[in-house]
């Protein structure tokens, strides 16, 4: 039995962009009469708020995208909020502690913003760590200590990871790529890479379809399965919907919220048959029920290209 999830940060509504991921692992999880979760990644308390995973609740339904377990069951695999789920990240922080992979980290915003001009680059999170805290001494650990407090990074060691992407094909990625990265936050916040490695292992995700925009936190996801002992799952990447100024899609691209879609009275067959189209599942922009492109349905189908979402794109789905 696969099992997928739809996994969203309600820190922001939910527009066309997310509704495609949302739409393509649902599908991946139907045609293959799997388990679809749907869990909300609030982990950033400041950001996230109970209105926004309401309206994302209500989008998904009107969007005809059912779940199995999420927010509401009560179940062997929950809680499915990971703002209830902090001892578990704990736990993992233990574990990855006595094995020796954690090292605090004492850089500033500053420091760190500095490290983007050297050599080692960046990544979708920003520079790419340099390595000044990593083999720093007990002593002087112990004396940075006394003025602020640390971070909490995962050393990487000096090993490839490959892996078959389900949409992008084979990956390659070198040794330490991406740097080592963190694992708890100075303020005490654990970290998106941390809890959803804990989650999706956890919740027995079999199957993890997410945006592109991900696909270089895959090896470092991947490091932290190994480093926890955990099996990973199969992942697939999809392309994201842009905004004409070739960024991906975001508030300033107009409101493409699906509560104001829906608001303006488009049917959310409408949207579900623009998405297909847009991801290379049929032809034509007519209109689809989801449940009517389950048969058939396979991840070869989707299209590799980023679509660039133009306003009379816009205009299209909205009523005439
Ligand atoms: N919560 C992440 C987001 O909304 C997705 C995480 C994932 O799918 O791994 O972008």
């Amino acid at each position: 039995m696969i099992r997928g999830r739809f996994a969203p940060t309600p820190s922001g509504h939910m527009h066309l962009g997310n509704a495609k991921i949302a739409l393509l692992s649902w599908l991946q999880v139907r045609a293959a009469d799997g388990e679809f979760i749907l869990r909300i990644e609030d982990i950033d308390l400041q950001r996230s708020k109970p209105s926004i995973t309401e309206g994302i609740l209500q989008d998904l339904q009107w969007l005809g995208l059912g779940w199995d377990e999420g927010p509401e069951t009560i179940g062997a695999y929950g809680p499915y909020l990971q703002s209830q789920r902090l001892e578990k990240y704990e736990e993992a922080l233990q574990t990855l502690q006595r094995a020796g992979r954690l090292y605090p980290c004492f850089c500033s915003r500053a420091d760190l913003l500095g490290v983007a001009g050297a050599p080692h680059g960046l990544s979708s999170e920003g520079a790419v760590y340099n390595g000044t805290c990593r083999n720093l001494t007990r002593e002087e650990q112990q004396a940075k200590s006394q003025l602020k407090n640390p971070s909490t990074r995962f050393g990487l060691q000096a090993e490839a990871f490959t892996f078959v992407d389900g949409i992008a094909g084979v990956q390659v990625f070198q040794p330490g790529s991406g740097g080592d990265f963190v694992v708890k936050r100075a303020d005490g916040m654990y970290s998106y890479q941390l809890a959803v490695t804990v989650d999706d292992a956890a919740m027995g995700i079999t199957h993890v379809l997410r945006g592109d925009d991900l696909l270089d936190s895959t090896p470092r996801q991947l490091a932290l399965y190994k480093a926890l002992g955990l099996q990973p799952p199969q992942f697939a990447h999809a392309p994201l919907i842009l905004g004409e100024d070739g960024h991906r899609l975001a508030k300033r691209h107009g409101d493409l919220g699906l509560a104001a879609l829906r608001k303006a009275g488009t049917r959310p067959e409408t949207v579900i048959g623009w998405l297909a189209y847009i991801s290379g599942l049929i032809d034509r922009p007519e209109k689809t029920a989801a449940v009517d492109l389950v048969q058939g349905f396979q991840l070869d189908h989707i299209s590799k290209t980023p679509f660039v979402l133009s306003e009379s794109m816009i205009r299209q789905l909205l009523p005439h």
